[in-house]
């Protein structure tokens, strides 16, 4: 298939991975340190089309429409329309399959735009891949990527293409996507044999798999739809669109509820055929029953009010990837949040060097003229060691300056400059031969580099407790080696941590050779340089966002790698209160200490992973925020694992429920109150569906029973439904959050979703239809109304009884919604209109055997909305009282978030919508 003599990024080279990897650079036209010229990227990526699988089309349009007639529902009305249509009732039958076909009609366009809406929320999640162009580092979006495109990793990276590995340091990535193989692969620079199989190619990295350890090099073999993952077609990572448990647990409902129902109406026939009335006419009833009473809306509408949920949190920077988020998000009682980025801003600037005696002040002096004195030898060695032992990289100057890879390191650079040292310079003059990279858990990492005078040099910088324990000696001015006073050094460190600042330490050694940095090489043999302190400041939203959720009830938990001391200085300025552990302490303290811990520190996820089990056996619903390869554990085992859009790696990402855009801890807070819209919303939409069904068929029932004429006709029942549900029920779904929200506790996690008060609301809001329907009905035909003006009075009943009731609900316990959604006001002038068509127009009184109504009915209808509008209103009052009460009795939610100061306590239990 391949051409092997082509230059230009053509086909895969079929044995790229039996190729040393020159050779590979060769074929592809690329310089194997350099990459390709910008030019010429531009121009393959011109040829070859964006990186990026073709997008997987889903089920198709046939089959999403054809899906639609897939619900016992529909099944009943094809039954009743056949049986109508053989009994010779023509125009009943049409209108029941164009009833049919409609409802089909708007299931699909309903579900295609909420299918849309996740799709742009996938999309937005975005790949980036740092790659080296024209011998400059840069960050481009992953869709950018070219055959021959010389790429960087990192440990946490997903691969973003086919890559030849050029260069390696202890790399081993998870190709489980790939392979199936759980297990972590090795990699190597060196070629394999040619018949190696996909999982033997140490030599190459595969799109769709995972960086979980090292770093590497390689030159871009495919892309697109030719790597290896696009040839089996396997997309990794969509989105999931797997029910939440909310829909699973209504899908059950309503299938049981079905197959009741049926049950009934099968029953209803039999019953009365047996006992001698007409068997059409109990056909009818029988039809009218399963119809009304089957509430086949239902999960469409819960998921368009969760895709509604997802698409207003994605508004305010969260990207749930799926709709169990949206639904969960809303029942958080405890938020574990990381310190770095998300409480505070990440911009890091180094206002202290402490070395060789002296301290300067780079950030001070970050604007002015001129470098700071002092320290000699141990002061330019310290900031020396902040240049070379780092990976990120400041491109442009002055105020412009931008930052690629890690804030911190990223602030040692900067600092550097300002003391009169030039990164790029200083990392050309002293070539990196070898590294051990930095982890959470080592929480320090170590470079070699050959220097000018060609002897090898290592440095090492990270957290004081774990460096200054491998040094020896100090480096002081003269650049000679001086006593080391350990607890000196770290008494300094922690006057500074205690300000709430980052210190970090720098140290030196003499490397035995080229190669990766072992740590079992390091201890003793360190000199320490000296110590840089870093500022980050608070986010200011942040901290109303904590303050937010302690009001909601919501613990907050701050989870930091950083020194003891820096925490809680932290935690104090954002009021964060209680104790903190450290390290070790957290491993030694027993579960009860543990949970009423608001601070840890130097803590490494695996404890993030053991602290979020224990929460959660402890009832709480968890949302926990992570960064790293090895956050991943602990996010998926979370309720809610929150990633980093910007510094997150790809492999948090995917382990995610959701991703913040902005990193910042306040759009935590903005989607728990999104998420407990979303529940308020559930809620509404259930309060305001179910009276209808069992309004209908209690009236159907009622009629067969007592042997009296049926009021509303099956076809007119299928108005009811159709019309009300998608005009009046559904601006429901776009009721914004009531600003309360975040005033009261978390619901428990395990309260069934419709309460007493709830449960009593329906009732009554039942009964009222039942009992106004038939009163019209029997007081139209009292009044000398024929008796399709008199089902018509009864129909409009109903339809005038939701759209009152519709404005109740949209406050289940207050005398006003607090928030406006005009949406609702139009629903009902487009539902008035439908009604004016039906009741005036001889179109549809000949479909639907309807007949104008006079003026007398109307006082009437009109009058059981009001008085039917006003009994809920009455309700609301009981609800608020059994709130109270409730209050009073002093239940406390089952969450015990505490540990983060006190929990609202004086919030009903009941969740107030
Ligand atoms: P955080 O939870 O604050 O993000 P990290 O796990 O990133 O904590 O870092 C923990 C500690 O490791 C820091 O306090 C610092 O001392 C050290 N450290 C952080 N970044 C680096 C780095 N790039 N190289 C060496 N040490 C680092
Ligand atoms: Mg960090």
């Amino acid at each position: 298939m391949a051409n092997p003599e082509r230059a230009d990024g053509g086909p895969v080279h079929p044995r790229a991975h039996a190729l040393p990897a020159t050779e590979v650079a060769r074929f592809l036209g690329t310089d194997p340190s350099e990459g390709l010229a910008p030019r010429e990227a531009l121009r393959r990526l011109a040829a070859h089309g964006p990186n990026a699988l073709p997008r997987r089309r889903g089920p198709g349009h046939v089959l999403r429409l054809l899906r639609q007639f897939h619900s016992p529902l529909v099944y009943v009305l094809i039954a009743a329309a056949a049986v109508t249509l053989a009994m010779g009732h023509l125009v009943d039958s049409g209108v029941i399959a164009g009833v049919v076909l409609l409802n089909a009609a708007i299931g699909y366009v309903q579900e295609s735009r909420a299918r849309r809406a996740l799709d742009a929320l996938a999309r937005m999640v975005r790949v980036e891949a740092t790659v080296v162009r024209g011998g400059a580092t840069r960050r481009v979006p992953a869709e950018e990527l070219v055959p021959g495109d010389l790429v960087t990793l990192q440990a946490g990276d997903k691969l973003p293409a086919d890559l030849r590995l050029t260069a390696t340091d202890t790399l081993e990535a998870d190709e489980s996507a790939l392979t199936g193989e759980a297990a972590p692969v090795a990699k190597s620079a060196a070629a394999v044999g040619p018949d190696a199989l996909l999982a033997d190619r140490t030599g190459m990295a595969y799109s769709g798999t995972v960086a979980t350890r090292g770093s590497g090099r390689g030159i871009v073999v495919a892309t697109g739809a030719d790597t290896e993952v696009g040839a089996i077609d396997r997309l990794v990572a969509s989105a999931d669109r797997n029910p939440t448990p909310l829909t699973r647990r209504l899908g059950v409902f309503g299938r049981r509820l079905t197959a009741a129902i049926v049950a009934l109406a099968v029953l209803t026939f039999a019953v009365g055929t047996l006992y001698g009335e007409a068997p059409d006419r109990m056909f009818t009833a029988a039809v009218a029953l399963a119809v009304g009473a089957i509430p086949e809306g239902l999960p469409a509408a819960v998921t368009i009010v969760l895709a509604i949920g997802a698409v207003r949190m994605a508004r305010r920077n969260a990207i749930i990837r799926g709709l169990t988020a949206a639904e969960t998000l809303g029942a958080t009682t405890v938020i574990c949040t990381d310190k770095t980025g998300t409480l505070t801003a990440n911009a890091m600037t180094v206002i202290r060097v402490l070395a060789g005696g002296a301290e300067r002040e780079p950030g001070l002096r970050r604007l002015a003229e001129g470098t700071g004195r002092g320290g000699g030898h141990a002061m330019r060695e310290c900031l020396l060691a902040g240049v070379l032992c780092n990976d990120a990289e400041l491109t442009g100057s002055g105020g412009q300056e931008r930052i690629v890879g890690d804030p911190t390191e990223a602030a040692l650079l900067a600092a550097a400059r300002v003391e009169g040292i030039d990164p790029s310079g200083e990392a050309a003059l002293a070539p990196r031969t070898g590294a051990l990279a930095f982890t959470s858990e080592r929480k320090l990492m170590a470079t070699a580099h050959r220097c000018a005078d060609g002897r090898l040099r290592g440095y090492v910088k990270g957290a004081p407790e774990r460096v200054l324990p491998l040094c020896s000696g100090r480096m002081g001015p003269d650049g000679r080696d001086r006593a080391l006073d350990v607890e000196d050094e770290r008494q300094r460190a922690q006057s500074w941590a205690a300000q709430g600042l980052r210190v970090m330490a720098f140290a030196r050694f003499a490397p035995e050779r080229e190669g990766p940095v072992r740590e079992e090489d390091l201890p003793g043999r360190l000199t320490l340089l000296g110590l840089q302190v870093m500022h980050d400041p608070p986010r200011p939203q942040a901290v109303e966002a904590v303050a937010a959720c302690r009001a909601a009830g919501i613990g907050v938990r701050m989870l930091t790698g950083d020194h003891g001391a820096t925490a809680r200085a932290i935690a104090d300025r954002f009021g964060i209160e209680g104790p903190a552990l450290t390290g070790a302490e957290i491993d030694a303290a027993d579960e009860d200490t543990l949970a009423g811990t608001a601070v840890f520190a130097r803590v490494s996820p695996e404890q993030k992973l053991r602290l979020v089990r224990l929460l959660q056996r402890r009832g709480e619903i968890v949302a926990m925020t992570g960064d790293g390869v090895n956050d991943a554990p602990a996010l998926r085992q979370a309720d809610i694992g929150v990633a980093m859009g910007r510094v997150g790696t790809d492999a948090a990402k995917e382990a995610a429920d959701m991703v913040l855009t902005d990193d910042d801890f306040a759009t935590i807070e903005a989607a728990v109150e999104e998420g407990r819209g979303v529940f308020d919303n559930l809620r509404r939409f259930l309060a305001w569906t179910l009276p209808t069904n069992i309004g209908e068929g209690l009236v159907v029932m009622a009629a067969v029973v007592l042997g009296a004429t049926l009021p509303i006709l099956p076809a007119q029942i299928l108005w009811i439904n159709m019309t009300t549900a998608g005009f009046l029920g559904i601006t429901l779904a776009f009721e914004p959050v009531s600003p309360g929200v975040m005033r009261r506790p978390p619901r428990p996690p395990r309260a069934p979703i419709l309460s007493r008060d709830l449960v009593r609301r329906i009732v009554l809001v039942s009964f009222i239809l039942v009992v106004g329907s038939f009163g019209v009905f029997h007081h139209a035909l009292a009044t000398g109304a024929a008796l399709d003006e008199a089902r018509t009075a009864a129909v409009n009943v109903f339809v005038v009884v939701e759209a009152a009731y519709l404005l109740n609900c949209r406050s289940l316990d207050r005398l006003r919604a607090p928030v406006r959604n005009p949406w609702v006001y139009a629903g009902i002038a487009a539902m008035a209109l439908l009604q004016a068509l039906l009741t005036y127009t001889p179109v549809m009184n000949a479909l639907f055997h309807t007949a104008p109504v006079g003026w007398a009915s109307w006082t009437v209808i009109i009058g059981v909305g009001i008085l039917g509008y006003a009994a809920v209103e009455v309700d609301k009052a009981v609800w608020r009282r059994s709130d109270a009460r409730r209050m009073w009795a002093g239940r406390a939610a089952p969450g015990t978030g505490g540990g983060a100061g006190p929990r609202a306590g004086t919030a009903p239990v009941q969740d107030r919508a």
